[in-house]
């Protein structure tokens, strides 16, 4: 039945149309059991209106529910008709201050970065546009779906609440009013029962599970057996699966198969057979059978069609209470207690829950049907939001695991409102108080990850496809847990802490099962097996990243919560870690006299993971503590004695000391899991509650040790104590040469050693560290970043960690530390133009920091070149000294100790040490250099102690006493500075000497501090000494710099060639010689100066000589240089011809069969034209077509093997050109000037144009009659003898004469080549060289080509023979020569055919009938056609007649035509004014031919007094014409331009006309043929199409015809986004469309990327773009994708490529796929660019650049966007 196409509608019941809601309700108002009353009513007659065919009638059921079921209801709401009740109700109604307004799929909704309380507080776009947003800074998405406006939520913004339109009200608004108190009391009643009735009747029957049964009170008297098979939506099974087995299953059709799972896709569900049982059920077994192979079978049920009719209506009841309760909040209020009220079942059986709790079980179109309602009623009332909340809450636990087990999308679920709830935050406090939200949340969460390890962590090791799934779905809690936390509470109750904490509680249990999963062991021997499962664990840290920081930040804000918090997450660190000392004896450790014990632990050899979060946020909140003072304030209430620091400190260490061991390649043989994992370690997404809180928890145990006990112990953990503890380690080390591995692993751990300890030390950017606020922390990262490199907006960004708002912070502080550049000049705002650049400030640059912890180690060392570059360019030494730091807090101050601890002078003394004796040990210069950085930083402490020291104060930082003293061991050892000044002449340390010259400079500087505190002038004379030397030196350092570049300069020379005869060499068949400079062909045409004062005339019998020119060109192939001659192989340019709809005035026209559409006259809005470009570049014919044959044979090979596409398409001619691989699909000849060689003798008398057109029509005729006479041989021979006696020979005239083709063969095969070429793409036919269309489509492709070009001239007001670019100044000249000569490989008595009939439509000929008159006709093809057909013609003319003459007759003839044609069109608007020189010569000659015009045509035309309007109109509208003619004759003839035309300026229309051999006034073309003339004019405006246009009836084109432009876009991309929200798809009734798609050529907006809007399109499914091209662009494309923010190009069906779009943010950059959200404005430069690949034809070429540059756009199906 489904197959069936037209559906039977069924006859409307009388019965229901004679209802009356009046008397109905009225005879409910009568009744005492209303419910029974209604639900009788319901039962007799919804089952009459819904389901009663296979197919529904959504219209008929819709206007008959009206009547006959909601009619009533209203009435007896309203006691009256409705029409007048609900304006009465809507105006006593005090309307709401909230919007509300919900949000459609795609509608762009907008956010204020500076007033969202968070970033899901949001705006619709009116709201928006009427706040005090709008000048803010915003951000702009595209909504999903689902979610609503909060204008007028004060909770949810800092400032402006309301736009303007919902501010009207808020003088008025009592919070607690009782909105029911406009209602009057009997409407208040009744409307509750009703809608008590109704909603109760709505959720009975959504939820009903018989599939057969109804209710009992609904149940029928008379049933009828009908039955639907319904299919269901299921996430599980494609379009493709669902479509094919509905073609099996029910029989049906593959588009109805579409149409089925698109509505299924959709609402949910829908009926796929209707009839009686068993013929349901076989369907349903069917379907079932087909899907059920892999997966769980899609889900079908066979249903009684009455159920599916009660349904139906309960949907609709639904959103007919939605509207209902629209007119007044009163009603709203009666719904909102309905729906809560408590039913007879106790608890959860209100309506509401009852919803709630089914809605996993029920389909996609009825959850959102009532998730819209709740939204509208619900969440719109402040009283019911409360309870609903509550309701919410109770159920939280048990909606999530019906969410988590369903397998909907979280929009499709009720889980999702939780958004709109908890981000209320007087709502979140509320239920955190009330329900203990918090603690149901993570609870919640706990349970449902369930994969423990023995020690009850997570573990994720091998767990299934099933229960990956679960765990993406889980991650919506964490979502939740953000919602509630995000906004931070002002006031705490008792109340709230202890609910606060015992979510707490909970949290700790979750991070404790984090704490330590995913160990991993080293791997010694063998390389790993199997990559481990790592992403689950990192996913799931990611989550909850943000979680961790606010759970902090609540924290922070109460001390008592602070304080308790801080005991709670110690001891549960000390359960993680009990245990910890057991195992193992523990060992001593000494050096220097100092002692300590500790574990013996080596991370080499036993477990170690990366996982450690309670530990992290410990020291959170130990910063926090230190941050808030309170660890001053109530150290007694504090746990500070429970410290033990060796524990704290131990297993962030030993995470950091993995991360070191890997990097030195200990642990190669993990696979790459360990280097992702220690890669997000330190990634701007992880790194806050990672590894910045591991140095964190580092720098607090040490801040609480003996620094001499620290050091040891990571010595021992860096497996580096034994090095360090005995001496001479390092030579014994460096002799071995066969532990090389060892000694280069061992010097990357000291490395990574050194640069902890200046972390630890120099790390004081955390409020709470050090003594710094955020903003300074920010600015530090910026600084950093901008160190490496000038860095645009969002790459800035993404180098900052975000808060859970979405913000980094940035513009607060960015002002101080950055420049913005735009890179132009004169500068210019960059929204408008490109990208800009910020760039640090200079004087930011003594901040910079060499071991900044954030950096990556690529980072850093751009950092350190870019830095000591920009020292150099400043003439400073080179030097990058570490900056001066702020002080570290209280807490932490005893940090600084450790650069003066004896362990680390002894550190560094051996490391000097080794320096010092550089051949004797393992050492490495990143060693010394991070030593130099150490003293370096010990120093700058000192110096800051020095300088800020309080009188009687004494400073105890006395590193550079120490540093001067000898050391004691290794024995007898030189003092640290001692070393230093040895190494500053060390030959081998070059690069260091600026460093170490600037530490001893400071250490002087000390010294004269302690000692006096006058010697500052000392120390800077000595400063400008230092300085002064280093500036010898620098110029030394760049002249070595430049001779290093230079070396390498040719050292990358030598390279590149190396490459070039690698290449060669790959493509030996090619290339036989090297590939020398790009070879073009030298035109020698143009540039010769010979012919200079003299006027040069393009054509005719006058025309200027030239003399003959040899060319030679060299092949692009073989590199064999030829000279172009007749006779003489063939060098063809690689072509490409396309179709082209670029200058099309009439967009819908088609050509409908190619087979036989006659191409002859082109039709003057240049519909479909034929376009050729090249890239210039020649070869010769057969190197061509030996390099093709090459190509289709690899591609063959290709795809047998894999199939690969390409971006090119061989079967159907296409290649690149070898040499720029510029897309190709043919070649041209080239050729020289063909009608030198056809030119016979110029006899000196020469026919004027009468005569000339006597002869020509004599000849046509003699033609057409001998035409006729072969093509009837025999029949009637009596009539052709009678012709033949008619037929007078013109004199001279032998119709039998055949002249010889000049050309050689291989010029003539590729005359058919590219002839055949442009028929079959111009016409998309099959080819075929025989075709009489050939020449026509040759010459239109020469015509259309030109005038193109002469498009863009135009449009850029560039001269008409300025500097054209070679290619296209090759391809013009080469084409237009071709389609001059390809007449000689067609038969003559086509092109003969042709020009008779181009001819007989400027002078009649009775043998035509119907030709087309002249208004429809555009000129140039037409001239073109002639000139070039004429030659056929001439070739049989032995009279005399020159080619020259016939060509300027031709000319002058069609120019004539031209002019009529203009007249007829142009309507000229009649204004005086401006005439006030007397009328000219022109004016009057074009007055007087209007005036013969009115008179031929009947004055039908307008009459008009002054010839002014009309000589300017002819001017103007003549202008394209004969510029198209010049480039035409010029490349025809090669007679050079005239020097005035090749520069721009004034119009050039004399010059134009002298070059074309015209009379400046063009007039005199008629009367100097005056007899001839009137009967042509007469003859053309006979036509009847004339007659019609003149009469109204008809249109024309008029001239000149305006260039075409891509359409208008607006400024703001919002309100695009606005505008394509507003788009549903064409085809599926009001559905939004999910990709809509704006064609930039003409303006449609098109449903893309879809199955409803696939179209077939030459026996394919394409989608909505590709067959829109087809039509629109000749298949090219160009369409703006509004939802992603990107150009789409597309060219036939398998090409395509995306663009960057022209919207641009306020920082020059696009945002492809609107991921940022900035505001966006159009850039109109980067638009013209679009543009001008359009006009160009250059958008196939795009695209195939794109494709060879990225292999990944050929893979995409660009045929179903
Ligand atoms: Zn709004
Ligand atoms: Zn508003
Ligand atoms: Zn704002
Ligand atoms: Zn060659
Ligand atoms: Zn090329
Ligand atoms: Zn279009
Ligand atoms: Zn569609």
């Amino acid at each position: 039945m489904a197959s069936e196409l037209e559906p039977e509608v069924p006859a409307i019941d009388q019965s229901l149309l004679e209802c009356s809601a009046e008397e109905t309700a009225g005879k409910w108002l009568q009744s005492t059991d209303l419910t029974r009353e209604v639900y009788q009513h319901l039962a007799h007659y919804v089952p009459k209106i819904y389901c009663r065919g296979p197919n529904p009638f959504p219209q008929r059921e819709d206007m008959l529910a009206q009547l006959v079921l909601l009619g009533p209801m209203e009435w007896y709401i309203c006691g009256e008709d409705p029409a007048f009740g609900f304006p009465k109700l809507e105006q006593a109604n005090k309307p709401s201050h909230l919007c509300g307004r919900v949000f459609k799929v795609g509608e762009p909704t907008y956010s204020c970065r500076d007033c969202a309380v968070d970033p899901t507080c949001v705006l619709c776009m009116e709201c928006f546009l009427g706040s005090i947003h709008r000048d803010h800074r915003y951000r702009m998405t595209t909504s999903g779906g689902g979610g609503f406006c909060d204008c007028g939520d004060t909770e949810a913004w800092k400032e402006g609440p309301y736009c303007e339109k919902h501010k009207l009200n808020t003088s008025e608004i009592e919070e607690e009013e009782d909105p029911l108190i406009h209602l009057p009391e009997d409407v208040i009643t009744r409307t509750y029962n009703i809608f008590a009735i109704m909603f109760h009747y709505a959720v009975e029957i959504l939820t009903w599970e018989k599939e057969s049964e109804l209710p009992a009170d609904l149940e029928m008297v008379e049933k009828t057996d009908t039955y639907y098979c319904m299919l269901f939506n299921d996430e599980v099974h494609t379009y493709e699966q669902v479509i094919y087995t509905l073609q099996k299953a029910v029989n049906c059709t593959q588009k109805e198969a579409i149409g089925f799972a698109t509505t299924v896709d959709r609402d949910g569900r829908r009926s796929v057979r209707y009839g009686d049982f068993p013929y349901c059920e076989q369907a349903k077994s069917v379907i079932v059978r087909n899907t059920s192979r892999q997966t769980k079978p899609l889900k079908v049920q066979v249903m009684h069609s009455s159920i599916v009719a009660h349904q139906n209506f309960g949907l609709k009841l639904l959103s007919w209470l939605g509207s209902i309760i629209g007119y007044s909040d009163g009603l709203r209020r009666i719904l909102c207690q309905v729906g809560l009220q408590e039913g007879p079942d106790g608890e959860n059986s209100s309506l509401v829950d009852r919803l709630m709790l089914n809605d996993s079980k029920l389909w996609k179109g009825a959850r959102s049907v009532y998730h819209q309602l709740f939204m509208s009623s619900l969440l719109m009332d402040l009283k019911y939001k409360k309870l609903f909340a509550v309701r919410f809450a109770k159920n939280y636990e048990r909606l999530q695991s019906d969410y988590v087990t369903d397998d909907h999308d979280r929009e499709f679920s009720v889980a999702d409102l939780s958004v709109q709830i908890f981000t209320v935050p007087s709502l979140a406090r509320m239920l955190i108080t009330e329900e203990n939200l918090l603690t149901i949340i993570i609870k919640t969460f706990m349970d449902h990850l369930r994969h423990r390890d023995a020690q009850g962590r997570f573990q994720f090791e091998r767990y299934t496809a099933l229960q990956a799934f679960k765990f993406r779905r889980v991650q919506s809690l964490i979502l939740d847990l953000k919602y509630v936390l995000i906004s931070k509470p002002t006031e705490w109750s008792d109340d709230l802490r202890q609910k606060f904490l015992e979510g707490f509680d909970a949290f700790l249990e979750l991070l404790k099962c984090m704490q330590g999963m995913d160990p991993v062991t080293r791997q010694v021997g063998q390389h790993i097996e199997m990559e481990p499962e790592w992403e689950a664990a990192f996913t799931l840290q990611m989550k909850l990243t943000h979680v961790i920081s606010m759970m902090q930040d609540w924290c922070a804000l109460d001390e008592k919560v602070l304080i308790e918090a801080y005991k709670k997450c110690l001891a549960v660190l000390m359960h993680c870690h009990g245990g910890f000392t057991d195992g193992e004896q523990p060992v001593t450790l000494s050096i220097c006299g100092h002692s300590v014990e500790t574990i013996r632990y080596c991370v080499s050899q036993e477990k170690v993971s990366i996982h450690l979060p309670v530990s992290r946020l410990l020291a959170g909140l130990h910063v926090l503590l230190s941050k808030s003072e309170v660890a001053y304030k109530f150290p007694e209430l504090l746990p500070l004695s429970e410290l033990s620091p060796p524990m704290l400190i131990e297993h962030p260490l030993r995470c950091l000391v993995l991360c070191a061991q890997v990097h030195a390649g200990m642990w190669r043989r993990n696979g790459f899991s360990l280097v992702n994992q220690i890669y997000y370690y330190h990634n701007v997404k992880c790194r806050r509650e990672m590894f910045d809180k591991d140095i964190i928890m580092l720098q607090t145990g040490v801040s609480m040790m003996d620094p001499n006990h620290f050091l040891m112990i990571m010595l021992s953990r860096f497996e580096l104590y034994q090095i360090f503890s005995t001496p001479d380690y390092g030579k014994r080390l460096s002799s071995e040469i066969t532990h090389k591995d060892v000694v280069q692993q061992n010097n990357t751990l000291i490395e990574e050693m050194l640069y902890l300890i200046i972390m630890l030390v120099g790390e004081r950017f955390s409020p709470g560290v050090g003594q710094v606020n955020a903003t300074d922390e920010i600015k530090r990262e910026i600084i950093h970043q901008l160190s490496i490199k000038p860095m645009a907006h969002s790459e800035l960004i993404k180098s900052l960690p975000e808060d859970e708002n979405k913000e980094t912070g940035m513009e607060s502080v960015i002002e101080a530390v950055a420049h913005f550049k735009t890179f132009f000049f004169p500068p210019r705002k960059p929204g408008l133009t490109g990208r800009g650049m910020y760039e640090l400030k200079p004087e930011c640059a003594k901040e910079f920091n060499l071991y900044f912890y954030h950096f990556s180690r690529a980072e850093q060392s751009k950092a350190e070149e870019a830095q000591r570059k920009l020292k150099r360019q400043n003439r400073e030494d080179t030097a990058l000294p570490p900056p001066i730091l702020p002080p570290f807090c209280p807490l932490f101050a005893s940090l600084v100790n450790i650069l003066q601890s004896d362990v680390m002078l002894y550190i560094i003394r051996t490391i000097l040490h080794w320096a010092v004796e550089h051949n004797g040990y393992a050492w490495s210069e990143s060693m010394l250099q991070r030593v130099l950085h150490l003293i370096g930083m010990a120093l700058q402490e000192e110096k800051q102690h020095l300088e800020n020291v309080m009188e009687e104060h004494v400073v105890t930082f006395t590193f550079a006493q120490k540093i001067s003293k000898p050391g004691e061991a290794p024995n007898n050892s030189p003092s640290i500075l001692a070393m230093l000044e040895t190494l500053q002449n060390a030959p081998y340390l070059e690069v260091h000497k600026d460093m170490i010259r600037w530490i001893l400079k400071t250490f002087n500087a000390i010294k004269k501090m302690r000692e006096s505190s006058s010697a500052s002038s000392v120390a800077e004379t000595e400063g400008t000494i230092t300085e002064e030397s280093s500036r010898d030196k620098d110029k030394a350092e760049r002249k070595r710099k430049a001779e290093i570049a230079r070396l390498r300069r040719e050292k990358v020379m030598a390279q590149m060639s190396e490459m070039q005869r690698n290449f060669i060499d790959e493509n030996k068949d090619l290339f036989q010689q090297t590939v020398a400079e790009e070879a073009s062909n030298s035109a020698v045409l143009d540039n010769s100066p010979m012919v200079s004062d003299t006027t040069l005339t393009a054509l005719g019998p006058a025309q200027t000589q030239v003399p003959k020119q040899r060319q030679f060109v060299t092949c692009i192939l073989c590199q064999e240089e030829q000279e172009v001659k007749v006779e003489s192989k063939a060098m063809v340019l690689a072509a490409f011809v396309q179709r082209s709809t670029v200058l099309s005035k009439n967009r819908n026209k088609v050509i409908q069969d190619p087979e036989k559409y006659d191409p002859l006259f082109m039709h003057p809005d240049l519909s479909c034209g034929t376009h050729t470009g090249s890239c210039g570049h020649v070869m010769h014919a057969h190197c061509w077509q030996r390099y093709f044959d090459s190509v289709q044979a690899k591609e063959q090979r290709r795809q047998q093997r894999l199939r690969l596409h390409t971006s090119y398409d061989v079967e159907n001619g296409e290649f690149l050109c070898p040499l720029c691989e510029c897309l190709s699909n043919t070649v041209i000849p080239l050729l020289l000037p063909p009608r030198n060689i056809f030119n016979k003798l110029n006899f000196s008398d020469q026919p004027n144009l009468t005569q000339w057109i006597r002869t020509i029509s004599q000849q046509t005729k003699a033609l057409q009659i001998l035409r006729k006479e072969e093509s009837i041989p025999n029949i009637a021979s009596s009539k052709n003898s009678e012709n033949m006696d008619e037929l007078q020979l013109p004199e001279g005239f032998r119709p039998d004469f055949h002249p010889k083709n000049p050309y050689s063969d291989s010029i003539k095969e590729m005359l058919t080549t590219f002839g055949t070429a442009t028929y079959k793409v111009g016409l998309k036919v099959h080819p075929n060289e025989e075709d009489p269309r050939v020449p026509i489509m040759c010459w239109g492709s020469c015509a259309y080509t030109i005038q193109s070009i002469e498009r863009i001239l135009s449009d850029e007001d560039k001269p008409l023979f300025g500097p054209l670019p070679c290619r296209l100044d090759d391809c013009l000249r080469s084409l237009t020569r071709f389609a001059a000569a390809h007449w000689t490989v067609a038969l003559l008595s086509v092109v003969q055919g042709h020009f008779c009939k181009l001819f007989a439509l400027l002078v009649p000929n009775d043998n035509y009938g119907d030709l087309p008159c002249i208004l429809d006709i555009d000129m140039f093809h037409l001239l073109v056609g002639l000139v070039l057909a004429f030659p056929a013609l001439q070739c049989q003319d032995f009279s005399g007649i020159s080619l020259g003459t016939g060509d300027l007759h031709i000319f002058h003839l069609v120019t004539m035509a031209h002019i009529i044609q203009i007249l007829l069109t142009s309507c000229t608007e009649e204004n005086e004014m401006d005439q006030e020189t007397p009328a000219g010569e022109e004016e009057l000659a074009v007055l007087a031919l209007y005036k013969t015009l009115r008179q031929y045509t009947g004055s039908a035309l307008k009459e008009i007094p002054s010839g002014w309007h009309l000589w300017r109109s002819v001017r103007a509208g003549i202008m394209p014409f004969l510029k198209c003619s010049a480039l035409f004759f010029h490349y025809l003839n090669g007679v050079p331009s005239p020097p005035e035309i090749q520069v721009s300026g004034t119009s050039h229309f004399e010059h134009l006309c002298n070059y074309l051999s015209l009379p400046n006034n063009l007039i005199c073309l008629f009367q100097e043929n005056s007899e001839i003339t009137k009967l042509l004019i007469e003859s053309w405006c006979q036509h009847i199409e004339v007659k019609r246009y003149l009469e109204g009836e008809r249109d024309a084109i008029s001239y000149p015809r305006e260039s075409n432009k891509l359409i208008d876009l607006p400024e703001d991309y919002s309100s695009l986004i606005n505008q394509a929200s507003n788009f549903s798809c064409p085809k599926s009734g009001g559905d939004k469309s999910r990709t809509p798609t704006l064609c930039l050529v003409c303006g449609t907006l098109l449903c893309s990327q879809s199955y409803c809007c696939q179209t077939e399109l030459e026996g394919e499914d394409v989608g909505a773009c590709t067959a829109h091209t087809y039509s629109c662009g000749s298949g090219v494309g160009i369409f703006l994708r509004v939802r992603e923010c990107q150009v789409l190009f597309l060219a036939g069906k398998t090409k395509g490529c995306f663009y960057s779009p022209p919207y641009l943010d306020d920082y020059g950059e696009t945002d492809q796929g609107l991921r940022r959200g900035n505001p966006l404005h159009l850039c109109k430069e980067r638009f013209k660019k679009i543009q001008k690949l359009w006009h160009q034809h250059s958008i196939t070429e795009e695209i195939g650049h794109a494709q060879e540059a990225n292999q990944t756009l050929v893979g995409i199906d660009w045929q179903h966007l």
